[in-house]
């Protein structure tokens, strides 16, 4: 892992962009001018890090663009020592930005290939996650319930495990579509358990599949 000069300077000409495309959460700018992407990326693909786009990873998936996961964290808003779930681990990139803000972070994720690249890779980091490989549509009821919730894939609706495991007073941010595109939902549960929905712009998300993968003769890819 190597974080050069060149790398840095990178990264702060992304953050002035994201800012010059509305995105004013200080914390996540700051945290998205710390964490190296070109770490991230599939092998091939390191030159093109500070670049605003998604790019292809294993299996199939993506790493969402900046924009998006600056613009996701902001409505999110992360806080210190709070429990944040989040489905799709990818990369692990998101999960690294929301670490770096001080939360404590739970991340599923169906590849059983993604989850141990990133598991590896953050704890390179010296970032203490809790990853999981598994059904992020079943959340993670053990360690429910949480804070705030953040999906990274497009649902075809809002899973009831996930607002079940959602805190009273707690936010999650999900997108919420088919394979054209989705609404950027946030959904606050309040403290009477009933839910307040607002739609939040208009994104397109790798699909949130049902099941984990269970073809493990393919995981060597
Ligand atoms: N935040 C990630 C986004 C990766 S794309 C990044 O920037 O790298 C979305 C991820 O969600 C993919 O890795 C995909 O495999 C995963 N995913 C899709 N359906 C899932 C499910 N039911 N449970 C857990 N992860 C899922």
């Amino acid at each position: 892992m190597n974080d050069s000069y060149k790398h840095k300077g990178q990264r702060k000409k992304l953050v002035e962009g994201l800012r010059k495309k509305g995105i004013t959460h200080e914390g996540t700018l700051e945290a998205m001018e710390k964490v190296p992407r070109h770490y991230f990326m599939e092998s091939g693909f390191e030159q093109f890090a500070y670049k605003d786009q998604a790019f292809p990873i294993s299996k199939g998936q993506t790493i969402s663009q900046p924009y998006t996961v600056a613009y996701q964290t902001q409505l999110l808003d992360p806080h210190k020592h709070e429990k944040i779930l989040e489905i799709g681990t990818g990369s692990g990139y998101q999960t690294a930005i929301l670490l770096e803000m001080g939360a404590k972070v739970y991340s599923v994720e169906r590849y059983r290939d993604l989850y141990l690249r990133a598991k590896s890779l953050l704890n390179e980091m010296g970032y203490q996650p809790y990853l999981f490989y598994g059904d992020g549509y079943k959340g993670q009821p053990i360690y429910a319930p949480y804070d705030k919730i953040l999906v990274t894939a497009g649902a075809s609706e809002i899973p009831d495990e996930l607002i079940d495991q959602l805190k009273e007073g707690g936010l999650l941010v999900i997108p919420v579509g088919d394979s054209m595109g989705q609404q950027m939902m946030v959904i606050r549960k309040t403290s009477e358990g009933t839910l307040e929905k607002n739609s939040r712009g208009s994104f397109i998300f790798v699909p949130l599949i049902p099941g984990k993968d269970s073809n493990q003769q393919n995981d060597a890819s």
